[in-house]
């Protein structure tokens, strides 16, 4: 398998766009835990899982992550160079409505879903295949090379298995 990190990244923005597939029918987040929070403090901007600045705190020093990072800037601008910040977020990309970044993500916000997300996913759909470690490594090998063709294979099926699932809900 191709292991420069254009062939990586290209690898990973599949995985990410299959995972933004999967979310468009996952939801836990915009259904309910967005809404409950949005009530407890009306008309404010609010942060629910974007806490920290994950993205500087666990990004790899390895060149996929340097390309996936300089992509990420020509298509949103830097860090330092954000338009607005929530003020409930430290992260310079959480704007009043969100996250800013509609893809080029890093591993660590791409694969992060919290423990009341998984028993939803559990109860609601029966699916138990997502691991929220288990997805942040996937995707840093995913985006290093280190992951192996086999893997990256069962990887991407086990994802359209999900999404499937869910649809079928
Ligand atoms: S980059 Fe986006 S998803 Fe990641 S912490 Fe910042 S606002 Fe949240």
């Amino acid at each position: 398998m191709e292991k420069s990190p254009e062939a990586c990244l290209h690898r990973y923005l599949e995985a990410e766009s299959l995972l933004h597939h999967f979310y468009t029918y996952f939801d836990y987040c915009t259904a309910v835990c967005i809404p409950r929070l949005l009530s407890l403090t009306p008309g404010l901007p609010v942060a629910a899982c974007c806490r920290d600045r994950y993205h500087t705190i666990y990004d790899l020093d390895h060149p996929s992550f340097d390309l996936l990072r300089s992509r990420r800037h020509e298509l949103y601008g830097k860090p330092e160079n954000q338009p607005e910040n929530s003020g409930v977020s430290p992260c310079e990309y959480h704007g009043s409505t969100g996250c800013r970044l509609k893809d080029h993500k890093s591993p660590v916000c791409l694969g992060f879903m919290c423990r009341p997300a998984i028993d939803y996913l559990r109860k609601k759909h029966a699916i138990f295949t997502y691991d929220y470690l288990g997805f942040h490594y996937a995707l840093e090998w995913i985006l290093t090379g280190d992951m192996p063709p086999a893997d990256w294979d069962i990887f991407r099926k086990s994802l359209e298995t999900m999404i499937r699932t869910i649809k079928k809900d």
